[in-house]
């Protein structure tokens, strides 16, 4: 199969960075403004990954809570309908009283300051639906003397991924075949009728949006509500 690049562009001077770039990339503009202005609080430079080629980088306030980083990653990547989601620090054993607990008590509170929690190279694991998991990595990049006025600001995702409909092997994708696998699953719109033919569920229910997200294709998920603009399928030209 051809191997898919993940890129993203920089929030402060919008050029192009490849995946495993752009956490350097980005600490030369947070070191720039620490030294120009800094300010008298922390904030947090964390990169989610979602798998190889989905990642955000976003700076997070001292003071926002783990609750305030939950609404967002539902916002821009996950919220289907309204599943459970839980933060882990990464390796952290299980206790005894987590097997006693209900479900909703899984995890970091989200009330946890991030100021309180976050430091330099610390990973957590997070969860959205304990059902149909989607599984988050977040890292801890470093942390810096300056603020947004936005607790939390996205500084890069990766570009919609350039993913080809695997009939003509020509047009980006537009929609997927969520009940079928092992054969082609994701098709442009000229070829999705050919798919519809040999597949009731398809046509039926089956035919979902390719979306720019680690939950595309799981539990109806249908695309984000924040940052949109990057949420569709890429462009060929
Ligand atoms: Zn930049
Ligand atoms: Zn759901
Ligand atoms: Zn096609
Ligand atoms: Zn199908």
């Amino acid at each position: 199969m051809r191997k898919i690049n993940s890129e993203g562009k920089c929030y402060y001077c919008n050029k192009t960075y490849a995946a495993n770039g752009m956490g350097r990339h980005l600490s030369a503009h947070f070191k720039k403004a620490e030294k120009e202005k800094p300010a008298k609080k922390k904030s947090y430079h964390i990169k989610v990954a979602g798998g190889n080629l989905y990642f955000l980088h976003m700076l997070i306030h001292g003071d926002a809570r783990l609750g305030q980083l939950d609404a967002y990653l539902r916002g821009i990547w996950l919220e289907c309908c309204g599943h459970m989601s839980a933060f882990e620090v990464k390796g952290a054993k299980k206790s005894v009283n987590d097997w006693f607990a209900e479900p909703e008590e899984f995890g970091l509170s989200m009330e946890i300051k991030i100021g309180d929690l976050f430091k330099k190279g610390l990973k957590l694991e997070y969860e959205y639906d304990f059902g149909s998991t989607t599984k988050l990595e977040i890292s801890v990049m470093n942390e810096y003397f300056i603020t947004d006025k936005n607790k939390i600001l996205l500084l890069s995702r990766n570009e919609p991924l350039h993913i080809l409909c695997e009939l003509c092997k020509k047009k980006p994708a537009q929609v997927m075949c969520v009940v079928c696998y092992g054969g082609a699953t994701m098709f442009c719109n000229s070829c999705k009728g050919i798919h519809a033919k040999k597949c009731d569920d398809f046509a039926d229910y089956a035919e979902t949006n390719v979306v720019n997200s680690p939950r595309m294709g799981v539990c109806g998920y249908d695309g984000g509500r924040i940052d949109v603009q990057r949420d569709g399928v890429w462009q060929s030209e």
